[in-house]
């Protein structure tokens, strides 16, 4: 029995890259018997878009992805990422940095391809009772090599330093994604991570953590390719893209988008065993054409 989530951030609408991710999940999920789980990952408030969350929800119940179980919402989990950063405060693993707000402004939300910015060392070694500039952010000193085989991308081995040391906790208090993903997964028992394949590098850092906090289980990942448009640009509810709303606002029935979407995964029907895709999977034109007041 495998248990799988699908964690959206709750800042737009539902898009097809989102999509994928469910249909995928939903399909490991029953193909033996287990659960998808649907956790909200709002913890980074200046993001949320107010009622976006029922509308993903909603969204994955006209597509026929059904979630298990009750919605897991990061910010009402606060306390389970407190104890985690304890727990790795008490092996020596974190240190307060006040390097400034722009440089850290980005690690509450997942680091999508692009975005990513590999934090120098510059507070690691500073006496951690020094005056602080502001108020720090606290890092996790990273160390060694992760490996895993991912199901989507094959064998990977990852030197954890060099991705950088991460921020586990903001200065203004919010905990950083990958700590809340890296708790959660663990504590929510997940068998498979499906994501994006620009999360890829995310996977090594919570890997990490999971071992640190000396979880037991640790999830297998498969990391898919991205949903593109037209112009090969990955779709996204930060850049707004083509909704599973402005499809079905379009015209578009559920069953063309599950058919499309099954047919990236290599699905004939829906009982289908998932081929993993390896190269991105550009929305149809027909549709990039209804969707185009909101590529634009
Ligand atoms: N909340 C993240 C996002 O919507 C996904 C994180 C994950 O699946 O680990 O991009």
């Amino acid at each position: 029995m495998t248990t799988t989530r699908f964690a959206p951030s709750p800042t737009g609408d539902l898009h097809l890259g989102g999509a994928l991710v469910a249909v995928a999940s939903h399909t490991l999920a029953r193909a033996s018997g287990g659960a998808l789980r649907l956790r909200i990952e709002d913890l980074d408030p200046p993001r949320i878009v107010a009622g976006s969350a029922d509308r993903i929800a909603r969204d994955l119940d006209w597509l026929g992805v059904g979630v298990d179980g009750a919605i897991v919402r990061q910010s009402e989990r606060r306390a389970h990422y407190e104890a985690a950063v304890a727990a790795l405060e008490r092996a020596g693993r974190v240190y307060p940095c006040d390097c400034s707000r722009a440089d850290i402004a980005r690690v509450a939300s997942a680091p999508h391809e692009g975005e990513e910015t590999v934090y120098p060392g510059i507070c690691r070694d500073l006496n951690p009772s020094r005056q602080m500039k502001r108020a720090p952010a606290l890092r996790l000193r990273t160390q060694g090599f992760i490996t895993f085989d991912d199901l989507a991308c094959g064998s990977q081995r990852h030197a954890v330093d060099a991705l950088g040391d991460f921020v586990l906790k903001r200065g203004d208090g919010a905990f950083a994604y990958q700590l809340a993903a890296a708790v959660d997964d663990a504590e929510m028992n997940i068998d498979v991570v499906v994501r994006g394949r620009d999360l890829l590098s995310s996977t090594p850092r919570q890997l990490h953590l999971m071992h640190l906090l000396r979880y037991n289980k640790t999830p297998h990942y498969a990391h898919v390719p991205l949903v593109v448009d037209a112009l090969g640009q990955r779709l996204s509810k930060r850049a707004r893209g083509a909704s599973v709303r402005a499809l079905r606002e379009a015209g578009v029935s559920a069953d063309e988008v599950m058919a499309w979407l099954r047919g990236v995964l290599g699905m004939t029907q829906p009982e289908d065993a998932i081929a993993w895709p390896t190269s991105e999977a550009p929305v149809p034109a027909a549709w990039a054409r209804l969707a185009r007041s909101e590529l634009t």
